[in-house]
């Protein structure tokens, strides 16, 4: 499995868009892996995880458009995760080219609930078009299903509750990543599905939008909460020595750019991901 880190960072992302604070001038002035998009990833070129206001340079960074992409997951419905006005671009008229007649979009109910409160409000003409090409399906927590030859396993991220957000365990060829942001410190009742299940995870990725700083917020998980849900997961032998541990998801508030986040991470035993980052296993 390959999995790109297409973007990185928060909803602000870093530099901020609107700000001038120490961190975001350092970023500016330091640039390359510093700069920090929001987060966005891409598993074996084909299955996208989340479709945020930078998915289309995400991908032109990459020499390519959507128009092969068949299958995206969303995790929740923050504008850092999910604009789906660009949905469309894809409507009939818009775009006659795409490989599949219906782009297939899997969430929860809570976030198409979500989505289509918000476009119902919208006098345009396209945004009620949007299911002539977009199938939206809603997935329930600790429930598999396949998804064009991955196994996917949405679990509760302790993050945007009212919609049901999701942390995504994806399984194919005897590999599996655990895609873990938005969410904050969670509780063991995942630890215990993936237990009694028998998972074992190659590549844990782990929200650290607070990066080496304790906050008080729940939302979100900070490096040493990253590493207790790592200490928690080699207890029950659901990761062991062997598999490869990220952090991803940084705001411009943690106070360090990547350059300091990477030597920061070393003592918990993690990597700190950034944007166009691709790890193989
Ligand atoms: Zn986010
Ligand atoms: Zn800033
Ligand atoms: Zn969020």
């Amino acid at each position: 499995m390959k999995l790109r880190y297409m973007g990185t960072a928060a909803l602000e992302r870093i530099p901020a868009i609107f700000c001038n604070c120490d961190n975001c001038r350092k970023a500016l002035a330091a640039g390359g892996k510093n700069i920090m998009t929001r987060s966005q990833a891409l598993i074996d070129d084909q299955l996208l995880i989340d479709l945020n206001s930078e998915t289309y340079t995400h991908f032109l960074s990459l020499g390519r458009t959507l128009w092969d992409i068949e299958h995206v997951l969303i995790t929740h419905a923050h504008c850092d995760h999910f604009t789906f006005e660009e949905f469309c671009c894809r409507i009939p008229g818009k775009t006659s080219t795409a490989k599949a007649e219906k782009l297939k979009v899997y969430t929860s109910q809570g976030v198409i609930d979500n989505m289509w409160d918000t476009l119902n409000t919208r006098i345009d003409k396209y945004t009620k078009r949007i299911p002539e090409r977009v199938e939206f399906i809603a997935l329930d927590y600790f429930k598999p299903v396949d998804i064009n030859g991955y196994r996917v396993t949405p679990l509760p991220a302790n993050h945007a509750e009212e919609e049901q957000a999701f942390l995504f365990l994806i399984e194919k060829d005897g590999k599996t990543l655990f895609y873990g942001n938005d969410t904050g410190y969670f509780d063991e009742e995942i630890d215990n599905w993936l237990a009694q299940n028998g998972k074992y995870i190659d590549l844990l990725s782990l929200d650290c939008t607070k990066g080496d700083v304790e906050k008080t917020y729940k939302t979100h998980m900070s490096m040493s909460e990253g590493r207790s849900i790592a200490d928690r997961f080699l207890e029950k032998g659901i990761i062991d020595a062997n598999t490869i541990l990220y952090y991803t998801h940084f705001t411009h508030h943690c106070g360090m750019i990547y350059d300091e986040l990477k030597v920061a991470a070393e003592k918990y035993g993690f990597q700190v991901a950034h944007d166009g980052l691709e790890v193989e296993f």
